[in-house]
């Protein structure tokens, strides 16, 4: 039986992931610096550490096959876009992906994915709403509108070079935007699906919503089963990547906005302010997924949004009481 080790497995996809790998009968291992919030705890051994101590990684990859390394100082554009963390982003996020695929290699995994994330991608083809260029060839020249985007791609790189250097198999992925039940949904890290869905649900019917922005920037949105299903199969595969896994069914904002409020149910209506938005247009590109895998997420957004939607509304009705 292979032995998996998942790096983030307190966190949302990390605790999803954990549950898919244990339902296909892998030995599992998860190491986060949290416990999962949301009792997405089903690892068969789960070390509480923080993976920016060389003998913590050292200790998780012992006798491991494969690792995932979802680990990463991140949030929603409150967390990325205000400068308030960028230190703090690059420093732990860096730190954590360095002692893991050095102790990766010295352990003798054989196999690592890495979650990176759409923000590598340059802001300077994502200025018109309607029209974002993210396929995964144009990254350069690069300039990703975030720190977290040029960790993000300083790690790709990391990882592409201990593959070349040392013979470990990678793979690499480009996640755009997962949602879905048992994710951050408020504190401050939480991403646009589910502060909506929060937002919404706090508000009475008949009341009014703040939307950052002026809600014609663009968006997509991967459910979360869908995520996983693609980081499986991507895995098993023979192409390393680095591969875009999102939805490419492109929404503005405000009209995301109004979509959540009709699941909802309420009369609400949305007022536009400042605030932080990150780049004007951005969808997933999968050409090259389907090329290489023969798939792609192919559900629609309102099904994943329903399920989230009642998620995080128990959740504010269990908070307020
Ligand atoms: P998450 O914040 O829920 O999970 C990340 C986990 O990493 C957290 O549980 C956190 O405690 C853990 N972690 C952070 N620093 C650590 C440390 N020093 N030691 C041990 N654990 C540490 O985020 P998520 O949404 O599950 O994202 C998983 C991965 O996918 C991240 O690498 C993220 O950058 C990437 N990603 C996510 C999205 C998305 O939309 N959710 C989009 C693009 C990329």
């Amino acid at each position: 039986m292979k032995k998996i080790l998942v790096c983030g497995a307190g966190g949302f996809i990390g605790g999803h992931l954990v549950n898919r790998l244990k339902s296909e009968g892998f030995w599992v291992r998860g190491v986060d610096i949290k416990q999962n919030e949301f009792g997405n705890n089903n690892a068969d051994e789960f070390i509480l550490g923080d993976l920016r101590d060389t003998a913590i990684v050292e200790r998780s990859v012992e006798k491991i096959d494969e690792i995932y390394q979802l680990a990463a100082d991140m949030g929603g554009a409150g967390y990325i876009f205000t400068g308030e963390n960028d230190a703090n982003v690059m420093h732990n996020s860096a730190l954590c992906n360095i002692n893991i695929v050095q102790a990766a290699v010295k352990s003798g995994v054989k196999k690592i994915f890495y979650s990176s994330s759409a923000c590598i991608y340059p802001e300077y083809n994502q200025l018109e709403p309607g029209n974002p260029k993210c396929n995964e060839s144009s990254v350069y020249p690069a300039a990703p509108d975030s720190e977290y985007g040029w960790e993000k791609l300083f790690s790709e790189r990391l990882y592409f070079a201990y593959s070349r250097n040392y013979g470990i198999e990678v793979r690499v992925a480009r996640f755009h935007n997962i949602f879905g039940p048992q994710g951050t949904w408020t504190g401050g890290k939480e991403k646009v699906p589910a502060a909506m869905c929060r937002k919404i649900s706090e508000v009475p019917d008949g009341g009014l919503i703040e939307v950052w922005g002026d809600g014609k920037q663009t968006r997509s949105f991967l459910y979360i089963d869908e995520c996983i299903e693609g980081v499986r199969r991507f895995m098993d595969s023979d192409f390393s990547g680095p591969v875009n896994i999102g939805s490419d069914e492109m929404i503005a904002i405000n009209d995301f906005a109004q979509m959540v409020i009709a699941i909802s149910g309420k009369k609400i209506k949305i007022k536009n302010i400042q605030g932080p938005t990150g780049v004007r247009g951005r969808n997933s590109d999968n050409h090259l997924i389907k090329e290489k895998l023969n798939w792609a997420p192919s559900q629609p957004l309102r099904a994943g949004m329903e399920k989230t939607y009642y998620w995080i509304d128990k959740q504010v009705a269990q908070h307020k009481k």
